[in-house]
């Protein structure tokens, strides 16, 4: 294999001259605001190394990305007692999708839908104020990656709050059901904050470190999740993290991976390492367009393919 340096700044190059770029989601209006020429792609290897190229510094709206983060907070929280509110199957349909909600009574399919992630802000929420929440999602963030400038992007929360009508509608829908527990504006208030993380491509991919060591962060050495947590995620995000085009994903790319409509992806290799992409024009299922085609080519150059023997 040619020196992963040189491969990742080859799809860079790649990447740049691509003419389908898809995109830029504009239903929340900072989002729509975002320079659909950006391209972003970080690798971190196992010796810990990073490969950068393009706009790999450039911080973005991570959106359901994040869902990854909560998800594990949750799990620490509530351990397997989370499975009983949330479904650990793809779903087959869109994002924010309310159909499977009535015939499975207000519970969602997975934890990487907005259904199924305002379940597990819910869960997160305790009773806490949504800023508590939010915080201690931050300094996990920051620890995970070793990095103090993870920010909130407070006008993106604020839109989303804005416009969020379908996440409402979830919300309240679920409530109906009881499997939500708490007042659904202080739920959604962790949800849109959570949504709003900015980081970038370099800041996600060590965040994303402890997915490709068996849960173990290798800064610090010290365990975040258990292994089998960690392969269980990882299970989740490879069947679960590209909403409807889950399966498209795994056939063209074969890595647990998450995306979200910022246009980020976060896909991890275990044992080999832990990558982010960003390009925000997204495709028809809302996943980004040259993320998913940098991320094929890198499989292709490098065989980390799960399913390569
Ligand atoms: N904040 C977005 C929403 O709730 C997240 C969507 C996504 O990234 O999938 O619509």
């Amino acid at each position: 294999m040619p020196n992963l340096s040189t491969i990742v700044a080859e799809i860079a190059a790649e990447m740049a001259d691509a003419p389908d770029r898809g995109a830029v989601a504009d239903y929340i209006a900072p989002l729509g605001a975002v320079d659909p020429r950006k391209f972003g792609i970080a690798v971190i290897d196992a010796d810990g190394v990073c490969h950068g190229a393009g706009d790999a510094e450039e911080a973005f709206s991570v959106q359901s990305v994040a869902k990854v983060f909560g998800l594990t907070l949750a799990l620490g929280a509530g351990g397997d007692s989370v499975w009983k509110r949330v479904g650990r199957e793809p779903s087959g349909t869109a994002f924010n999708s309310i159909v499977q909600l009535e015939t499975e009574r207000g519970i969602p399919r997975n934890p990487f839908l907005n259904a199924g992630a305002i379940v597990i802000s819910d869960i997160l929420l305790g009773n806490r104020q949504p800023a508590e929440v939010i915080a201690e999602l931050l300094r996990f963030v920051r620890a995970l990656a070793g990095e103090d400038g993870i920010f909130i992007d407070n006008a993106v929360a604020a839109a989303e709050e804005a416009t969020g009508y379908r996440n409402k509608a979830l919300a309240n829908y679920m409530r109906a059901f009881g499997n939500l527990h708490h007042d659904v504006d202080r739920v959604l208030g962790v949800y849109f904050h959570q949504c709003a993380l900015a980081m970038s491509c370099r800041q996600l991919a060590l965040a994303g470190r402890y997915l490709m060591r068996s849960g173990r962060n290798p800064s610090t050495g010290h365990s975040v999740v258990s292994p089998q947590r960690a392969r269980r995620i990882n299970a989740l995000m490879l069947t679960c993290g590209h909403y409807d085009g889950s399966g498209e994903f795994a056939f063209r790319v074969g890595l647990p991976a998450k995306s979200g409509v910022g246009g980020g992806i976060l896909a991890v290799a275990p044992g080999k390492a832990s990558i982010a992409v960003w390009s925000p024009g997204l495709n028809d299922r809302g996943n980004s367009q040259l993320g998913t085609l940098a991320l094929e080519r890198l499989v292709q150059r490098t065989g980390w393919s799960v399913f390569e023997g």
